[in-house]
């Protein structure tokens, strides 16, 4: 047959996480909350959804822009349906994200025993696949931009191989437009998804960012960006979200690109590192760029916290004035913060409260240290006798909404940290802080309320489930 005549039917799926904001809902069931909260739960979900606060997995939009004649690509998003088990797939590929990988390996047993092929690829394949061999029919090593393109060819063939790896990273100056032909735009708070580049040249031992994406920082072609963001604009007139780990690691390509998008006068978020507050240029820039928001990675401000993790940018006594420049040019921060680091104390939590107000930072993310396979600190904490967890099963250190103590803090007994850290949420986050926040925002005055807000139910239901978790431990 000829290879135009073939017609192969790829799905690519997405799964959720069990919470956070994807859920909202508690680690430990349903039935275990009271009906009150179980109602609240459910509203709170849906008006999520409604509010379309979920974004498309950018690594899907990527593999189902590559194109292969005799194939056909689609996308199933589990956060809004179920797996359309009554089509007949070709190929089925699943994105597995440590934590989630029991989720994926189920599902992919179940398509395999109904005769169906299964890929797997992500971030849990790149680090563990032997984990994951038994699952899949097809395992993708890597970033999948080339190797992807070459596995579709070989599924048109007829002579798809059991593994696709290369020991090189992708060259992202070529050129690869994204298309947005597999998404259902509809159910998005935004499908202009845009990733500049990749790779990080900082090594903070909890992330893996720098283990998977290299410690290169490697850039697509301006031309592609600046007419990637022109294409989706005529199509989505919503805010644009760029993706980059942090869109200011390299200045002088920053403040090139973001200079050709002022005449696009688009909306956009993305995140960046506080060392911004100093790129004085490059912050007015993103600020003329029409830039509504920035996430900003703080983790730490206690010193000995940011050595001990080698979180090196920036110096703590800087962090203030970083903050305070940014919000000044008229962008709105939000600032992520991991209490329960290896220099923390339980002094720590009246010092962020501290910083919070003097920053006046738009919405702060208080987050519980999560330890993730594979990381320097995982390995770190097996050695020390620190993880609460099986070492050995990487997906019991899943993702959850500070909902759930994976290891034991250096310097503060455990249930005194889950205390502080359940007082501490409970300060900063009450309905009359989300409205006061929203108010005084620079820019995105309701999404940081509604962010806000929402967060107030978050962290409640994180406070409900480390009770929880406490007293099971105590049984
Ligand atoms: S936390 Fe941010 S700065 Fe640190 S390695 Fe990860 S991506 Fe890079």
């Amino acid at each position: 047959m000829a290879e135009k005549d073939v017609n192969r039917k790829v799905l690519l799926v997405f799964l959720p996480s069990e919470s956070g904001v994807d859920g909202a809902q508690s680690l430990y069931g349903e039935k275990e909350i009271n009906p009150f909260f179980n109602w609240f739960n459910h509203s709170l979900r849906s008006i999520i959804k409604q509010s379309q606060f979920a974004i498309p997995p950018l690594s899907l939009m990527i593999l189902s822009s590559v194109d292969v004649p005799g194939v056909e690509q689609s996308i199933c998003d589990m956060r809004f349906e179920k797996f359309p088990f009554d089509k007949p797939w070709d190929l089925v590929g699943i994105s597995v994200q440590t934590g989630m990988a029991k989720k994926a390996f189920e599902l992919a047993d179940q398509l395999r025993s109904r005769g169906v092929s299964v890929v797997l690829g992500g971030a849990h394949v790149t680090l563990f696949p032997r984990s994951c061999r038994p699952h899949a029919d097809v395992l993708v090593h890597g970033e999948a931009d080339d190797l992807w393109k070459e596995l579709l060819i070989d599924l048109a063939s007829g002579a798809i191989k059991p593994t696709y790896h290369s020991d090189t990273f992708p060259d992202l100056g070529l050129s690869r437009p994204v298309q947005k032909r597999a998404l259902i735009k509809s159910r998005y708070f935004t499908t202009n998804l845009i990733q500049t580049g990749r790779g990080c040249q900082y090594r903070c031992d909890f992330c893996n960012v720098h283990l998977l994406n290299g410690r290169a920082l490697r850039r697509r072609a301006i031309s592609d960006v600046v007419s990637e963001v022109a294409r989706f604009r005529e199509h989505d007139r919503r805010i644009f979200f760029f993706v980059d780990d942090s869109i200011n690691a390299d200045p002088v390509y920053a403040r090139e690109l973001f200079q050709k998008l002022v005449p696009l006068k688009i909306r956009w978020f993305g995140q960046a590192t506080t060392t911004l507050g100093q790129q004085h240029e490059l912050l007015s820039t993103f600020a003329d760029s029409g830039c509504q928001a920035l996430l900003v990675g703080i983790e730490s401000i206690e010193p000995a916290s940011r050595i001990a993790h080698k979180k090196s940018q920036n110096r703590a006594g800087e962090l203030v004035k970083a903050i305070t420049s940014i919000r000044d040019s008229g962008i709105s921060l939000y600032g992520s913060f991991i209490y329960g680091l290896d220099g923390d104390t339980l002094d720590t939590p009246a010092s962020i409260l501290d910083f919070v107000n003097a920053t006046k930072l738009d919405v702060p993310g208080i987050n519980i240290l999560r330890p993730t396979p594979g990381t320097q600190i995982f390995e770190r904490l097996r050695e020390e006798g620190r993880l609460l967890f099986d070492p050995l099963d990487s997906t019991a250190y899943r993702y959850s909404f500070g909902q759930e103590m994976l290891y034991s803090p250096k310097n503060i007994p455990l249930d005194l940290f889950v205390e502080s850290y359940s007082d501490l949420t409970q300060k900063l986050f009450t309905v009359k802080n989300a409205l006061t926040r929203g108010l005084s925002a620079p820019r995105a005055k309701s999404a940081v309320m509604l962010f806000n807000l929402f967060y107030t139910h978050l962290y409640a239901l994180s406070r409900h489930d480390l009770r929880h978790q406490q007293e099971m431990d105590g049984r």
